[in-house]
């Protein structure tokens, strides 16, 4: 199971989480600049998208997308 650490909803699977980031997750920040690494990205959504993603392999970003369940 994961959870989301900015709405405390929880997901069955990392695709449902994904999408849940990307499409309806309210209090994602809005910052086109990652808040883990500090990456700069041309769009909100691009920004968004990389957070997940990093999220897979790099526990810092796990440990802010993601609360323990
Ligand atoms: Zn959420
Ligand atoms: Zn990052």
């Amino acid at each position: 199971m994961i959870k989301c650490r900015f709405c405390g909803r929880t997901f069955e699977s990392f695709s449902d989480f994904l999408f849940h980031i990307r499409r309806e997750c309210k209090n994602v920040p809005k910052t086109r600049r990652c808040p883990v690494c500090g990456v700069k990205f041309r769009s909100i959504r691009l920004c968004k998208l990389h957070m997940v993603n990093a999220a897979l392999s790099d526990v810092k970003h796990r440990n802010y997308v993601m609360a323990p369940v």
